[in-house]
């Protein structure tokens, strides 16, 4: 085995500092560049990333940087790399067989009747993936060098680098079956003919120069996938056996990510691989098993999912730790891929320098990793200025002004705010306050963020727009949303959101414990990326934040208009939140604002609230065992939110998935009066779900699938809310699209809208001559 690096990192994100490889793929996908171009940008962008990240300390011939480039999904990549492709996309080969980068893009985004690949979040972190579909005719061979073709220009560039792929184990437990497999079709039992193109493919690796290669197989550690640990861990054996046993291959670096890898760990010591990579943030140094003495163990020790700085001293410890099962070699690594975290905090001028201080993006993760490498191969000593460093920046965190609030820490909650009184006494008083049609109707939300209130939002924040000028278009807008609301003939109105950029960081802008970055980018998936606020102190909120937006949107109308909150969790998910506390307390703190929020749009004379908690199922964790103590603070801190409302206040909330089964017990004990969440293109059948577990609260199963740009016709609604009105009781349902309509445009939205009006007036006849 070739010797492996002292320090390294899993992966690094792709998109550039400044999103250069966002711009560059929007640009060729709208047709304003050619490929030669794009493939242009794109190599440049990983020249610079290898240069970056040699001038950061690692090194250049080592196989310590990674080749993790993408340009879309790194699952994606690897299903395309083994042909692992739906039928529907077959005919986008090349006459070769090989898939380029159109089809890549196609098959990504999807174009005309032929459906994308669906999307779902990669483990418990806000990344999405597209879901590979695999059936028992599913043809894989190797269908694209690009990864091959990367270490090549790496060593062009005079890189020896260390190609990262998704392996064979994820792939399939990550894969939903194909739509022409039979019932029950489990793609993992499709390993054995997948893993002959790993084999193919890391020798191609090894011909262009690789001498390490990454498998990345965090599927191992989850318990939250349809395979059990022990199918998973088995099916990884399996296919070690075959990919280490072949003759011409790079070193096998295997990483399992995202949560402690327990009993598979041994399971990777037997198998004929070379290094195992663990990780000691999520999960706690293994315990020594036999075969260690020819491993590299690389320790996951510096925190790859969120931005703060640190314990380096602890972190260096759990290496010193590690060191002692005897493994051939200890190496430094962060405990995910950097995918997760910003670019650079020395972007980042307007960020308050003692908070910067606090915090590692990306770059400065790099820079710890080296002084951890460099303190294991010269000893603690050699680094303990800084250890200390680091030290001494946490001592002055933990004592930092709104780190710790008295006048929040003051405030002191009684059981008692955790409930509102019983559903059946609500039901009456709502009743009675409301007094809404059956099956009302309602939307989720937002309305379409068009480019108007986008270019007004960067010229007000450019300073060209004054605030008045700004607001008075943001009014303008509310009413046209209200009017347009009115004519369709909904019930419940909202006001629209166009005054949120983002549903997670307009509330951290008004509220205090929370910074917002300029730079910090993380991709969320595709050419999509999200900033994510820093919740750094405790949480109060200085002033009333939507009740100036709600009572004007109320002024307009003599209909029951929404007030809109984003939930505590949803808010902890999409932030990058403090590691000094229990999350639990932290949310607390986020409920206890919100709670005085409602309080206000109560007095103010808002009668409907919905708290969105579309997170609420993304943070459930990875292990079975963590997941009570996970629901019982997510559901509290949601009770806390919404448990001052009077009992004529409607509550609703939000949630934006389907899995309603997994979390049933969860939603029960939120105990909002109306819940909405997306049904449309699994076509209702959450409603047998509901139906079965006697679920009795209002439910809004969405009727309109807001991630396509597709109008639904009556018929098609009419259908879903009859399926509807078979199962659950009338007097508990509500009419609503699946999400809120932001992403769509005007017209396509009004006229679903309308559809979903007249579709409901059908059913509602039938209901009233039943009646
Ligand atoms: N109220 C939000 C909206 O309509 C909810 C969005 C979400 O569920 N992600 O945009
Ligand atoms: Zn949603």
């Amino acid at each position: 085995m070739t010797a492996f690096p002292q320090g390294t990192i899993l992966g690094y994100p792709r998109i550039g500092r400044r999103r250069e490889l966002k711009k560059a793929v929007e640009a060729f996908w709208a047709g304003r560049s050619d490929l030669v171009a794009l493939e242009q940008t794109a190599a440049e962008l990983r020249a610079g990333t290898r240069e970056r990240l040699a001038a950061l300390g690692l090194g250049r011939d080592d196989s310590a940087i990674p080749e993790s480039f993408s340009f879309y999904d790194q699952v994606l990549d690897a299903a395309v790399a083994v042909g692992a492709i739906p039928s529907r996309f077959e005919n986008l080969r090349d006459a070769d067989g090989s898939i380029g980068l159109p089809a890549y893009f196609t098959i990504a985004r999807g174009e005309g009747e032929r459906a994308p690949l669906e999307m779902t979040k990669w483990f418990d972190s806000n990344y999405h993936y597209l879901v590979p579909e695999i059936g028992p005719e599913t043809a894989f061979s190797l269908s694209s060098d690009r990864l091959v073709r990367e270490v090549e220009e790496a060593v062009a560039a005079g890189f020896r680098t260390r190609p990262v792929v998704v392996g064979p184990v994820t792939l399939l437990a990550l894969a939903k079956a194909s739509d022409d497999a039979p019932e029950g079709f489990d793609p993992l039992s499709r390993l054995d003919d997948l893993v002959p193109v790993y084999v193919d493919l890391l020798a191609r690796l090894r011909a262009a120069g690789a001498e390490w290669v990454q498998l990345d197989e965090p599927a191992l550690v989850s318990e939250s996938l349809p395979a059990s640990v022990e199918q998973l861990a088995d099916a990884a054996a399996s296919a070690l056996a075959i990919i280490g046993g072949a003759s011409e291959r790079p070193s096998i670096l295997v990483a399992a990510p995202y949560a402690s890898l327990e009993a598979t760990f041994s399971v990777l010591v037997a198998a004929p691989i070379e290094a195992i990579a663990v990780d000691l943030i999520r999960g706690g140094v293994p315990v020594a098993a036999a075969g260690l003495a020819d491993k590299v163990l690389v320790g996951g020790v510096v925190d790859g999912h969120n931005i703060w700085r640190g314990d380096l001293a602890a972190a260096f410890g759990k290496l010193e730790a590690l060191r002692q099962l005897g493994a051939a070699q200890v190496a430094a690594s962060t405990s995910t891929s950097l995918l997760h975290v910003p670019h650079d905090v020395t972007d980042e001028t307007k960020l308050d320098t003692r908070l910067s201080s606090w915090l590692a993006f990306a770059d400065q993760k790099i820079e710890q990793v080296v002084t951890l490498a460099r303190g294991l191969s010269e000893g603690r000593a050699a680094i303990q200025s800084e250890l200390d460093e680091a030290s001494a920046a946490l001592a002055d965190r933990e004592n930092a002004p709104g780190v710790r609030d008295g006048s929040v820490r003051a405030r002191e909650l009684a059981d008692s705010d955790f409930s509102r009184v019983s559903y059946a006494e609500r039901e009456i008083a709502q009743q009675e306050a409301l007094g809404l049609p059956a099956l009302p109707l309602t939307t989720i939300g937002s309305f379409p963020q068009t480019g108007d209130i986008r270019r007004a939002r960067a010229q007000f924040i450019r300073g060209e727009l004054a605030e008045a000028e700004y607001e008075a278009f943001l009014r303008r807008e509310i009413d046209t949303v209200v009017e347009l609301q009115e004519d369709l003939g909904l019930d419940v109105l909202v006001h629209g959101e166009p005054e949120r950029n983002d549903m997670v960081q307009y509330f951290a802008e008004n509220l205090d414990g929370f910074a917002v970055t300029e730079n910090g980018w993380v991709q969320s998936y595709g050419s999509r990326a999200t900033r994510p606020s820093i919740l750094w102190g405790d949480v109060s909120r200085p002033a009333p934040i939507t009740v100036g937006w709600s009572t004007y949107a109320q002024s307009k109308t003599a209909k029951h208009m929404k007030g809109m909150l984003t939930g505590p969790v949803t808010i902890l998910a999409w932030s990058f939140v403090r590691d000094d506390q229990p999350l639990g307390e932290t949310a607390n703190q986020v409920a206890v604002a919100l709670r005085d929020e409602i309080t206000d749009l109560e007095a103010a004379g808002i009668a409907v609230i919905q708290v969105d908690e579309p997170a609420l199922r993304e943070l459930l964790p990875l292990k079975s065992a963590d997941q009570p103590a996970y629901l019982k603070w997510s559901v509290d801190s949601f009770r806390l939110a919404t448990g001052g409302a009077a009992a004529a206040t409607q509550v609703h909330t939000h949630l934006c998935y389907s899995e309603f089964g997994v979390v049933i017990d969860a939603i029960r004990a939120l105990d909002a009066d109306v819940t909405s969440i997306e049904a449309a293109r699994s076509r209702m059948e959450v409603v047998t779900d509901i139906a079965e577990v006697g679920f009795d609260h209002g439910i809004g199963p969405g009727v309109y699938d807001i991630h396509s740009p597709r109008v639904p016709a009556v018929e098609e609604i009419e259908s879903l809310l009859r399926r509807a009105v078979d199962d659950i009781p009338t007097r508990q349902l509500w009419v609503n699209p699946d999400c809120g309509l932001k992403t769509r445009g005007y017209d396509e939205t009004t006229e679903s809208l309308r559809n979903i009006v007249e579709a409901t007036r059908r059913v509602r006849e039938d209901i009233n001559v039943a009646v």
